[in-house]
């Protein structure tokens, strides 16, 4: 039986699936109800295992298992093309009890990064393996592998011929929903034993340079769990949170000036937003407490409650939640 007396307001498990422009005029109502659809089987996926009091690193795994397998986020399935018209995938697990990291980059045959990610962290002895190294890693693990075509959607191929066009100086004739932009997917989880996880999984960003990696699979860029202070999953512009080291520093304004979360969160992500890099992140402490601010016009996001009460978001909204 959960301790619902006491866990039943505080937040157990938030999702995002990117941030960026989307206004509501160019998101087809079928498209976001598909969308808030799979933001919330991925909430309920995680939120399972946390109720029956599994771990919180399963959690965010499952969770972010369920929005790879979605092709309408820019992670798995669905991911964005690079200048090449090829995906790249990059991915990162982090557990905060132990400070315990796993992360891959640019791998292109791992059907779930994520699982590879939390891999790399449980056998073996490194934190981050790239490219063809990972792809091999992942087969020898005997992990679900995927041909190429199996991450290309149409609508990520239409973003690529428009930014190449636009590139170029041409105009793009080519139309693609703005939402079509983004959708880098992530997660935190507190679970029963008051530890903390967090997972983040992208393809980047559509015609990046074949070879580009972002902050995703950075441990303290797009990524980080420590229970002494949270776990943080970040969505934006990667090069800018790489500079900024965002996750980490949100961490470091917790354990070393004594912030609470959500403004730590805030400042965090205000230096990014002055340095020009634009973006959010969903950021949880051991309390339960929930931080989802961005600079964007919406973010894709959603929590659930320790009673079991699921909110999802895409817009902005008064009197939200760490907004
Ligand atoms: N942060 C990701 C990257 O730079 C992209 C995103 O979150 O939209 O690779």
């Amino acid at each position: 039986m959960a301790r619902r007396t006491q866990s039943a307001t505080r937040i157990v498990l938030a999702v995002h699936g990117g941030a960026g422009t989307m206004s509501r005029a160019d998101l087809a109502p079928r498209r976001e109800a598909q969308r808030r659809a799979a933001l919330e089987r991925a909430l309920r996926a995680g939120y399972e295992i946390l109720e029956e009091g599994g771990p919180s690193i399963d959690a965010v795994a499952a969770a972010v298992v369920v929005l790879e397998d979605t092709p309408l986020f820019n992670a798995g399935r669905g991911a964005v093309f690079n200048a090449a018209g090829e995906h790249e995938l990059d991915a990162a697990i982090m557990d905060g009890a132990r400070l315990r990291a796993g992360a891959v980059a640019g791998v292109r045959r791992a059907r779930n990064p994520i699982l590879l990610a939390r891999a790399v962290m449980e056998r073996t002895m490194h934190v981050l393996l790239a490219g063809a190294g990972a792809d091999r890693f992942a087969r020898e693990q005997a992990l679900p592998l995927a041909p190429p075509g199996y991450f290309s959607t149409r609508p990520r191929l239409a973003a690529l011929r428009r930014e190449k066009l636009r590139r170029h100086g041409k105009s793009a004739q080519i139309e693609v929903p703005e939402a079509e932009g983004h959708g880098t997917v992530g997660a935190v989880a507190l679970d029963r034993h008051r530890n903390l996880a967090a997972a983040t999984s992208t393809g980047g960003y559509t015609n990046k340079m074949a070879g580009r990696v972002g902050d995703s699979p950075i441990v303290g860029a797009g990524i980080y769990a420590d229970n002494t202070t949270c776990a943080v999953s970040a969505t934006g512009h990667g090069e800018f949170f790489m500079r900024a080291v965002l996750c980490y520093d949100l961490a470091a304004r917790m354990r070393y000036l004594g912030e609470p979360l959500r403004r730590a969160a805030a400042r965090a992500l205000a230096r990014v937003a002055a340095m020009g890099g634009a973006g959010g992140l969903i950021a949880l402490d051991r309390c339960g407490r929930l931080a989802m601010p961005f600079t964007t016009e919406g973010m894709y996001r959603g929590y659930v409650t320790g009673s079991g009460k699921f909110v999802v978001r895409i817009y902005r909204e008064r009197r939200l939640r760490g907004s």
